[in-house]
């Protein structure tokens, strides 16, 4: 884990007046996405967010402001993927963040001033990409909550399965049709079998739905054949993104057995542009607990530091807009609000699980925490809990009513870190829009 330092100081102010007080982007979270001024044809590259611009990593390695390893960093980091830069490791990620820290923070000359001013742009008139090549995505299901509520829409009696408690369950998901926030996607099309009839049908989901969960980004890989152990697991881990694994549950509650999901989910995931880093994340660690009544990890799940600060408060929440309430100038709905402390295992457990049979992770792979559920029904990350399986519709503030997504829905996922004696920092958005399907096959 990384230990609290000057970075995580609330009190110290940057000289970018923005970045003072910034809901999700002051100096003390230093966020990295790849972007480029929007519509341009420039090449993407990284940048990092400080208040209400970009900082471009390639102008600023170009400016002669840093010097040795925070230099080796920056130029590591402007490249058109981070993958280079997740791969270098903690020292790396660290010379950077503190390097960029010192620049930013105030006072400083007004010579270094003007010369990052110039690397600044707007991020408003920034576009994104994926921040890394994704190699391969894992998704997990590691919310008790969830597990319990979608359990119970399949087997009444026996809502959890036997081995959830025991490991963090996952499925290999699908790396080409992983999206940055802002991408619109087609309905999907598939086979589905209805409530009371014996035959499947082909068509587009009728049941499309929403997850809201954590990424992360997997820094420095494993040899083939080796494993990780929980308390090297943190290490390998280069930072957290807001995750949408858009799921549709008519396709997927169909062919899902006995080898898990496949056209209900490998049709779009969508990730926000902006990485927090784990140092960053820092002040909001709080200790695993399990309750003494329920299996304790096996001990190779088990350890010391990850008892003490494996969980993290993160504060998650899913906002609504539909076409109605855009075409009418409304804003949309908020949905639910939870945090990622409920979750039943911790992205370092995820990693353990992950190789501990000697699969090969590697630098810029994404983990996917699984839908993000706390334990009141209101906390529930995915629509299909909100509304009992579609059973009970929800309704919004202009009258209109949601069982699954509509076409034109656009659904936003926000997180942030929030306590006192600590700076709030945020993960900014991640949206993504619902087309119509596309005609039929
Ligand atoms: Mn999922």
């Amino acid at each position: 884990m990384f230990p609290l330092n000057h970075t995580h100081d609330p009190k110290t102010r940057s000289w970018l007046d923005s970045a003072n007080g910034h809901p999700d982007f002051p100096l003390q979270n230093l966020p990295l996405a790849v972007c480029r001024r929007s519509g341009s044809h420039e090449v993407f590259r990284g940048s990092v967010a400080i208040g209400d611009h970009v900082l471009d990593l390639a102008a600023l390695a170009r400016q002669g402001l840093l010097h040795g390893a925070v230099q080796q960093a920056c130029e590591a980091a402007a490249q058109s993927s981070l993958n280079d830069f997740m791969a270098q490791g903690r020292a790396t990620w660290q010379a950077l963040r503190h390097g960029l820290f010192d620049l930013l923070q105030a006072p400083s000359s007004a010579v270094a001033q003007e010369a990052v001013r110039a690397c600044l742009i707007s991020r408003n008139q920034v576009e994104y990409t994926l921040p890394a090549r994704v190699g391969d995505y894992t998704d997990f299901y590691t919310s008790i909550h969830h597990a319990r509520s979608v359990g119970r829409i399949a087997r009444p009696n026996d809502p959890l399965t036997a081995n959830f408690q025991w490991l963090p369950i996952a499925y290999h998901g699908r790396a080409s049709s992983l999206v940055v926030s802002g991408t619109a996607f087609h309905r999907p099309m598939g086979q589905a079998l209805p409530a009371g009839v014996n035959t499947p049908v082909q068509g587009a989901s009728a049941r499309l739905d929403y997850e809201l969960e954590l990424g992360a980004f997997i820094g420095p890989g494993n040899g083939h054949g080796t494993s990780i152990p929980l308390d090297q697991a943190e290490e390998h881990l280069f930072g957290l993104c807001l995750l949408n694994d858009w799921s549709a549950r008519d396709i997927q509650f169909w062919e899902m057995t006995p080898l898990g999901p496949f056209l209900g989910k490998n049709f779009c995931t969508s990730i926000s542009p902006w990485i927090v880093s784990m140092e960053a994340l820092a002040p909001f660690r709080l200790p695993f607990e399990r309750p003494a009544h329920e299996p304790q990890p096996l001990p190779y799940l088990a350890g010391a530091i990850n008892r003490a600060q494996g969980a993290l408060d993160i504060q998650l929440e899913v906002h609504l807009e539909t076409a109605q309430q855009r075409a009418q100038g409304q804003i949309g709905a908020r949905l639910s609000h939870t945090s990622f402390r409920h979750q039943y295992w911790t992205f370092a457990q995820m990693v353990t699980q992950h190789t501990m049979g000697g699969c090969n992770l590697q630098s810029g792979d994404l983990l996917g925490s699984g839908t993000i559920s706390g334990p009141a029904p209101e906390e529930a990350g995915a629509i299909i809990e909100l509304t009992q399986g579609g059973r009970q519709p929800l309704s919004l503030p202009n009258g209109e009513q949601r069982t699954f997504l509509q076409d034109g829905d656009v659904v936003s996922l926000r997180g942030w870190c929030d306590k006192p004696g600590a700076a709030r920092i945020g993960f900014g958005e991640c949206t993504g829009q619902v087309l119509p399907a596309r005609t039929a096959l």
